[in-house]
């Protein structure tokens, strides 16, 4: 098990921590008059943004499978239709949870 730490020098507060509906700006169109508009969504998140933003430190992991090493920022992530789902999937040989990792947490 490898532990991918949280930057720290990345910590900050997050200016929406808590907001639950967000505004988000469509495509801009035009009209017939030829003024432009864009219509603005309404989008609600289900669950509240957090206190604080942060990036992981890039950390190298091995594939179980291919025993090549990685960032662990170049994990691709894959579902398929009956529910399963993995997010550390070896970007070299395409195996499914091909290492085990876990992602620190904001103290
Ligand atoms: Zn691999």
């Amino acid at each position: 098990m490898i532990e991918i730490k949280i930057n720290q020098n990345t910590i900050k507060r997050n200016p929406d921590a808590g907001r639950t509906t967000f505004l988000v700006p469509g495509r801009w169109q035009q009209d017939a008059d030829g003024s432009r508009h864009r219509d603005i969504q309404v989008v609600h998140a289900s669950c509240p943004e957090p206190g604080f933003l942060f990036e992981y430190e890039p950390t190298m992991v091995e594939c179980s499978e291919c025993h090549q090493k990685f960032l662990h920022t170049e994990l691709r992530s894959d579902s398929f239709d009956d529910g399963s789902y993995s997010d550390t999937i070896c970007p070299k040989c395409g195996a499914w949870n091909c290492c085990e990792i876990k992602y620190e947490r904001l103290q």
